[in-house]
């Protein structure tokens, strides 16, 4: 049995953050599938190719790594990927409460899925997709928050 995992977010954009939670999962799990999941309520920043390619260019190359999109139920999509696990990472107390709600309503609905958390590493505590964005809007410079060769 292979062990799958699906790594779900919005990746808008993909930062140091989420970068580092992918690498120190790959040891654990034969596949980490990290998608982009389509949310019709939630307007992106960036659009969805933008987004897939540079999830490409960080990860296109590495074994035991895919990437893809998908749209509706994060669990739905981890069953038709014969996935087990859902990767997420926690930064603080306020995400922990977030995913506590979402990771405990996917295992009622899907009990075979174990969510499985990675504490964020101590430097990216405070990098968000959101704050990259304003810096962005405003001219700012991001590279030290974005994965390396990520241009705008
Ligand atoms: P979503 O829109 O689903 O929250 P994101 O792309 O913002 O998607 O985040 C995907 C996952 O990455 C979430 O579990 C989030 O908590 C985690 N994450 C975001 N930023 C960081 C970071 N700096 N360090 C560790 N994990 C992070």
């Amino acid at each position: 049995m292979q062990r799958i995992a699906v790594f779900p977010g919005s990746f808008d954009p993909i930062t140091r953050g989420h970068e580092s939670v992918i690498r120190r999962a790959l040891p654990l799990f034969d596949e980490i599938v990290v998608a982009i999941g389509e949310n019709s309520e939630k307007k992106s920043f960036f659009p969805l190719d933008r987004r897939l390619r540079w999830l490409d260019q960080i990860f296109g190359h590495e074994p035991g790594i895919r990437i893809t999109t998908y749209a509706g139920l994060t669990i739905d999509f981890c069953r038709s990927e014969n996935a087990g696990f859902i990767l997420r990472g926690l930064r603080t107390s306020a995400d922990f409460e977030f995913e506590r709600g979402i990771g405990q309503m996917n295992k009622m609905m899907y009990p075979e899925i174990e969510t499985v958390f990675f504490l964020c590493v101590p430097e990216y505590v405070s990098v968000s997709s959101s704050i990259v964005r304003d810096v962005l809007r405003h001219g700012g410079d991001v590279r030290q928050f974005v994965p390396e060769g990520i241009v705008f």
